[in-house]
């Protein structure tokens, strides 16, 4: 099965000259779905994760999946003010101005527990670089980062820290 064909590009979403990957027309196809955790999965089970941190709110839906595949807990990444318990915050760049992300305090216990990051794509790595901090933050070590999207050539992933990087399917030339 080729993942790709099932990942529909919108162009000039949401703004001009980006083109959108939009995963809701792989998320609708039952087997297409099921496959990509399958492949998630296979890649990332030697990494032996206790917790899949997931990013609000596309990663919600790949990490939750491949949390109950590999047997590991679900952390989620949230936006400012969602997360009703203490948190850990950071704060980092955006093209425009900066953005925030906050996991609970005690999401990682115990401190040292091997966390798996996954998102649904990564592109400049503003994203998953926070995240990684945010996982260190909260007494986390970071086994690996997974994405379904790499956009190759953005380079996001010189922004993460010398973990295994998975992804599933690549762009170039976005
Ligand atoms: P970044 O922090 O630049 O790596 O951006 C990653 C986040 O933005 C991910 O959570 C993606 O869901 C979203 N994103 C960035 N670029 C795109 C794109 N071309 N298509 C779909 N989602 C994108």
């Amino acid at each position: 099965m080729d993942i790709k064909t099932l990942i529909r590009e919108v162009p000039d979403f949401p703004k001009p000259g980006i083109s959108f990957k939009d995963i809701t027309t792989l998320l609708r196809d039952a087997k297409g779905f099921d496959y990509t955790i399958q492949c998630l999965a296979e890649k990332c089970a030697d990494l032996s994760p206790d917790f899949i941190a997931g990013m609000e709110s596309r990663g919600f839906i790949f990490g939750a999946a491949l949390a109950t595949k590999l047997g590991a807990g679900f952390v989620p990444v949230r936006k400012p003010g969602k997360l009703p318990a203490a948190v850990h915050a950071i704060e980092y760049e955006l093209e425009y101005g900066r953005d925030r992300l906050e996991v609970h305090q005690d999401a990682l216990y115990p401190p040292g527990s091997k966390v798996l990051m996954v998102d649904d794509l990564i592109a400049t790595g503003g994203t998953a670089g926070a995240t990684a901090e945010l996982i260190q933050q909260a007494g986390g070590t970071l086994v690996g980062c997974a994405f379904v999207i790499e956009l190759v050539d953005l380079k996001g992933r010189e922004k993460l820290p010398s973990v295994p990087i998975i992804s599933l399917v690549q762009y170039e030339g976005d």
